[in-house]
């Protein structure tokens, strides 16, 4: 039965900030990452990044995507601080 695109209640989809998919708009990946730096550094700086920047946390959750982001950067920026060079 593949009927997705005549659903009636396909369209309500569309108000929602997730597709079906789980995936998150693109103009809020955007955004994120806009602002995954500063995230990144203000969380370093123990700043309550939660509250801060709550979109960005929020996008976090549910953006598998932008996370990776998120991950490489902190990583970076830890191995930066830190200096691990002995860690590879
Ligand atoms: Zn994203």
């Amino acid at each position: 039965m593949a009927v997705d695109n005549a659903l009636p209640w396909r369209h309500l989809l569309s108000s929602l900030r997730l597709s079906p998919t789980g995936q998150a708009p693109a103009e809020d990946c955007q955004r994120c990452r806009e602002s995954l730096p500063l995230f990144v550094s203000d969380e370093m700086a123990g700043q309550a990044v939660d509250d801060l920047y709550m979109e960005t946390a929020v996008h976090l959750d549910l953006c598998p995507a932008c996370f990776q982001e998120y991950e490489a950067l902190a990583g970076l920026a830890y191995a930066a601080l830190y200096d691990l060079g002995n860690d590879a």
